[in-house]
């Protein structure tokens, strides 16, 4: 059967977040940023005019659009949203695999009895979105993941494409290379070499000449060049790690601000790894000096854990360990190193254990309930532990 893969990409996505909160914002550069001394995490549409990008300095983007409106990254915030948009995805096929906060693809194959034609669809799920959330996404559709994905580029945003499989010849003759996914620097030079700038002009050398120069990339390669690709669309994939970082807004070397960073982040984490129902087993801890000198530091424990009491305590450990001989810049923590399903409590009680995951349970229920701003746990040092 000729698969429909639809994705789904949101628009600014952080910067319209910021837009829909504070609507004084709509029609002004937003730039978001982790501090004065991050990068840029994301610009609306108005900033990307100035040539504000991700991934710039802020600095820079200040250069560019001084009279941006500059604001802090709120990533609680921005999963919330993201969790809704999810939600609204959930209904339309049990087939949705998020691949980041912003993006899905969805296999809408065979769903047109239940959905109708595919541009009813896209209408439906703009207008859930629209009503759950006030976000705009842009969507598109193709026979495979890599072309549904640039069908979503062609039309932001608030926009659609639908690609069918006699669209695909046409579309792969102007097609720029440097759409093909899996395309990096080393190969693109190796391109630029020999005067390929679309996608069909890769057609002009065998599939044998291809896999000579990159290996088994010059099958996926030419296969790309052909218009196929992989359909696969595997649900929530579990992610391989979680973490959260801060960069703060001015160096500092006071413990008492790091270990309250900690316990946000270990909260953060731990609540990420119970919802996707995994437990780690290596702790990591970051420290980016004011030097811009990087260290990391990981522990194994012994069992997997997803308790925010263990990953606070754990990456503390590892904190006290550091000499700190200059002011912190940016610190987190990560949980990597999964354990496959989730075991059962023990029969032997460990009370500790078990109040900690019963504290985790309670505050991620209100947290569920009420959304992240309702709660923040004590500090961890301040609950009892017996
Ligand atoms: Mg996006």
């Amino acid at each position: 059967m000729v698969r429909r893969i639809l994705h789904i990409d949101m628009d600014a996505f952080y910067a319209s977040v910021e837009q829909v909160d504070h609507p004084e914002l709509v029609g002004k550069p937003v730039v978001i940023g982790g501090s004065q001394r991050g990068v840029v995490a994301a610009a609306s549409y108005e900033a990307r005019k100035f040539g504000v990008r991700s991934a710039m300095p802020i600095f820079e983007a200040r250069r560019l659009c001084p009279d941006g409106v500059f604001l802090p990254v709120r990533r609680q915030r921005y999963q919330e949203a993201s969790h809704q948009v999810m939600q609204v995805l959930d209904a339309v096929s049990p087939l949705v695999e998020q691949v980041s906060i912003d993006e899905a693809f969805i296999d809408i194959t065979g769903t047109k009895s239940l959905h109708g034609p595919e541009t009813a669809l896209i209408k439906k799920i703009k207008e859930a979105i629209k009503h759950r959330t006030c976000l705009t996404c842009t969507i598109g559709i193709a026979p495979n993941r890599f072309l549904a994905k640039i069908a979503s580029e062609m039309n932001k945003p608030d926009g659609w494409t639908i690609i069918n499989g006699e669209d695909v010849a046409a579309l792969l003759q102007n097609l720029p290379i440097n759409k093909i996914p899996g395309i990096g620097p080393k190969t693109a030079q190796v391109m630029k070499e020999l005067g390929i700038r679309t996608a069909v002009d890769v057609l002009r050398f065998s599939q044998e000449f291809w896999v000579k120069r990159l290996g088994k990339g010059g099958v996926d390669l030419y296969e790309r060049a052909h218009g196929i690709g992989p359909t696969a669309v595997i649900p929530h994939r579990a992610p391989k790690s979680c973490s959260a970082e801060d960069t703060f807004a001015a160096d500092t070397g006071d413990m008492e601000k790091l270990k309250k960073w900690l316990v946000c982040q270990a909260e953060e984490v731990g609540r990420d790894l119970r919802k996707h129902r995994v437990k780690g087993k290596t702790i990591t801890l970051k420290v980016k000096f004011a030097s811009f000198k990087t260290m990391t530091r990981s522990t194994t424990l012994p069992k997997a854990t997803h308790s925010t009491r263990i990953i606070y305590d754990t990456a503390l450990k590892l904190l006290l360990a550091l000499k700190l001989t200059e002011k912190v810049r940016l610190i987190g923590v990560g949980v990597s190193n999964f354990a496959v399903g989730m075991e059962q409590r023990s029969l032997f009680p460990n009370t500790f254990l078990h109040k900690q995951e019963d504290l985790d349970r309670a505050l991620d229920r209100i947290h569920n309930k009420f959304g992240c701003e309702a709660i923040l746990r004590g500090r961890i040092g301040e609950i009892e532990s017996d």
